[in-house]
């Protein structure tokens, strides 16, 4: 059989413990019989990232913004318990934030779906996608604990010699605490940007919420820059394609995703979004079937699957057991990958090829065949959950993608 070829590389980043293990076999056994893959490969692996003084991560961060197009395994994050197993001269950043910062992208994750596997909420049955905002807000706050008496004011000081002053808070006999957050109308832009080049990429209507009515000038100003660059940039757009995009108030915004079902991107401030990608990754059932990709505000895409490096189960791939791995969110990092690069150079047989891959591993879950996480929480009338290792599964959805 011919393989299907392509002319850009795709930049390639492999990572560690168990979806090390699990990307090797996803090469191997399903997208190397059939496609020529063309990677610039970048070995984020902790060891390596130890020998290049984590060079090697800005090093794939810069080919993301060469070639467009990442796809990522799952990398550690190190610790202090990290740095002692692995004898590391420095505690390294984690890899995600320097591509993000790199790209000053905004994640996207959404939930892959199968029968038999029905979300908590069961009118939810197509995907929703939450965008995080990932600069700013309290993750880069200044808090104080506040004593008695303590009088409590924001201040700003230009360059110029202007001040500008704001009572906060006269505390009384009793003292508190306060907090100062802020954020730039530049990321927010670019937020809103990555958001509309998603929708517009997925044809998803986008919906945004925020609490402008009490935050009369830090929520109202992302709703203002969002309505601005939809209306400068993307309307007409997304008119063309028959989506759109809805401000409400984020309590509102919350009723309306649970009644809903499904289908749109959820855009969300950053702490916001920390709280709600929780609620919903769970709601769909399981954190080992949630895609992940970073879209930068100029378009380049890097794919991932949502979960880390599955420590427990690699130290049990160690001691020489087979493991029953989900390798579901990783293949759809590829074939997200793969089907990015077929649209950008028109190759119909690379999208087609990854779309039959996405099926293939849908329908293989379908008929019964899965991994331990899937069996446990699998309910389908007439079919029986099997749980197969990571290897068979593989050779279950390759022998589903020959049928299909
Ligand atoms: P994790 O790797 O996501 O695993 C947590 C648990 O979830 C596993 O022990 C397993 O439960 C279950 N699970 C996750 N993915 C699964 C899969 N594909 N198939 C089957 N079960 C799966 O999170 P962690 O253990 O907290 O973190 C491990 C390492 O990953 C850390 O070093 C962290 O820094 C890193 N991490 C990296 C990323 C990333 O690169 N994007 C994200 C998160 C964490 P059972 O053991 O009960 O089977
Ligand atoms: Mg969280």
């Amino acid at each position: 059989m011919k393989k299907i070829t392509y002319k850009t590389p795709i930049v390639e980043m492999q990572g560690d413990e168990m979806t090390r293990i699990l990307w090797d076999g996803i090469k191997e056994l399903l997208l190397e019989p059939y496609v020529k893959l063309n990677t610039e490969f970048y070995d984020l692996g902790l060891e390596n990232r130890e020998r290049t003084a984590d060079k090697v991560t800005s090093d794939a961060a810069e080919a993301i913004k060469r070639f467009g197009v990442g796809v990522k395994c799952a990398t550690i994050t190190p610790n202090a318990q990290r740095v002692e197993e692995y004898k590391l001269s420095e505690m390294w950043l984690s890899p995600n934030g320097t591509i993000r910062a790199a790209l000053d992208g905004t994640v996207f994750r959404a939930p892959i779906m199968v029968k038999g596997i029905t979300p908590y909420i069961p009118t939810w049955t197509k995907p929703i996608t939450i965008a995080r905002h990932a600069y700013g807000d309290v993750y880069k706050n200044a808090e104080l604990s506040v004593g008695a008496g303590g009088e409590c004011e924001l201040s700003v000081r230009y360059a110029d010699g202007r001040t500008e002053r704001k009572p906060i808070y006269k505390f009384g006999e009793h003292g508190g605490v306060i907090q100062g957050v802020h954020n730039k109308d530049d990321s927010i832009a670019s937020f809103a940007r990555s958001c509309f080049n998603y929708a517009l990429d997925t044809a998803q209507d986008v919906w945004f919420g925020a609490k402008d009515t009490i935050s009369k000038t830090y929520d109202h100003r992302f709703k203002d820059i969002f309505a601005e660059v939809y209306e400068r940039e993307y309307k007409p757009r997304f008119d063309e394609k028959g989506i759109k995009y809805e401000y409400s108030l984020i309590d509102d915004s919350v009723a309306r995703v649970v009644r809903s079902n499904g289908g749109f991107i959820w855009a969300l401030k950053n702490y916001d979004g920390d709280v709600m990608s929780d609620m919903v990754a769970t709601a769909y059932g399981s954190l080992a079937m949630m895609t992940s990709v970073l879209v930068s505000p100029d378009g380049k895409y890097e794919y991932e699957a949502a979960h880390g490096t599955v420590t427990r189960h690699y130290y049990r791939h160690l001691k020489g057991e087979e493991t029953s791995t989900n390798p579901i969110a990783t293949i759809f990092a590829w074939t997200g990958a793969l089907a990015r690069r077929g649209k950008t150079e028109n190759n119909a047989a690379l999208v087609d090829f990854a779309e039959r891959l996405e099926r293939a591993c849908i329908a293989t879950v379908e008929r019964g065949i899965m991994t331990g996480d899937l069996a446990c929480i699998f309910k389908r009338d007439g079919v029986t959950a099997r749980t197969v290792t990571s290897r068979e599964f593989l050779k279950a959805i390759n022998a589903t993608l020959q049928e299909i």
